[in-house]
């Protein structure tokens, strides 16, 4: 798979050179490349933004200069349909989900366009949409922060440890919260067995497979319903099984 991350700040995207990421990009499971929007500005102070028409407080990035940018780097989207879809995070996206990251790692060639000061000008998404390309508009929540160099972090482990290779143990990513179960995780526990007076429950010791798979569930069930009720709402009655608890 290939992402490509455009940034006034690309030093911002120094942490993918480490972990899974980075460990993906040098056997070439990634192929992640990073530019600095400011290649494709053309005065000598390489300018970016402009005020906002109509008026208000900060700066809005220039179209001019994104659309350079995209030109280059999504090639001949347009002519590849489901090939490479443009990712512009933004709070007034639709929320990033499992479900969203799951998609992605399907598409070939994603490209994350992070804005800064009061956000990209709106005609660059829809220039792009006209084209034929697939646009895509994330939030990662109900929040504000300076720029989208944090979200395509985000957006990058999300998807990238979905790549099949990606994870040594793929059975690991089976039973995780936002899984297919629909549910969050059950807890965890390592050795030692008591630790400061607190003791792993006796379940996970016993050895009993289909106990130990009970409790999980029931656990997973319990929490989702106490932390994330709108979770529990989402899921189908076929989801649960006839043992499960009225939740
Ligand atoms: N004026 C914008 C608004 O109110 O919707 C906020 C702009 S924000 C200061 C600058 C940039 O940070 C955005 O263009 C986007 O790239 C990124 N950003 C901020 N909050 C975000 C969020 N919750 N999810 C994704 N990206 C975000």
């Amino acid at each position: 798979m290939r992402i490509d991350v455009v940034s006034i700040f690309p030093e911002y995207l120094a942490p993918l050179e480490l972990s899974l990421v980075g460990k993906a990009r040098r056997t070439g499971l990634l192929d992640l490349r990073v530019h600095d929007l400011r290649d494709w500005a053309h005065d000598r102070h390489r300018t970016v933004d402009d005020s906002p028409l109509g008026g208000g407080a900060g700066m809005v990035m220039r179209p001019d200069v994104w659309g350079e940018a995209l030109d280059d780097v999504l090639g001949g989207a347009q002519a590849h349909p489901g090939e490479v879809e443009l990712v512009v995070p933004t709070p007034s996206g639709l929320p990033l989900d499992q479900r969203t990251a799951e998609r992605l790692a399907t598409v070939p060639h994603v490209v994350v366009a992070c804005g800064r000061y009061e956000g990209i000008d709106a005609r660059v998404a829809e220039h792009y949409r006209g084209r034929g390309v697939a646009v895509t508009e994330l939030s990662l929540g109900d929040y504000v922060l300076n720029g989208g160099e944090v979200a395509a972090l985000v957006l990058v482990e999300a998807v990238a440890r979905l790549l099949p290779g990606m994870v040594g143990n793929p059975a690991s990513l089976v039973e995780e919260s936002h899984g297919a179960a629909g549910t969050l995780e059950y807890p965890v526990y390592t050795r030692p067995p008591e630790w400061r007076g607190h003791e792993v429950p006796e379940v996970l010791l016993s050895g009993h497979h289909a106990r130990i798979e009970r409790w999980r569930r029931d656990q997973a069930l319990e929490r989702t319903a106490r932390r994330r009720p709108d979770l529990i709402e989402r899921l189908a009655v076929e989801d649960l099984d006839r043992r499960d608890r009225d939740i």
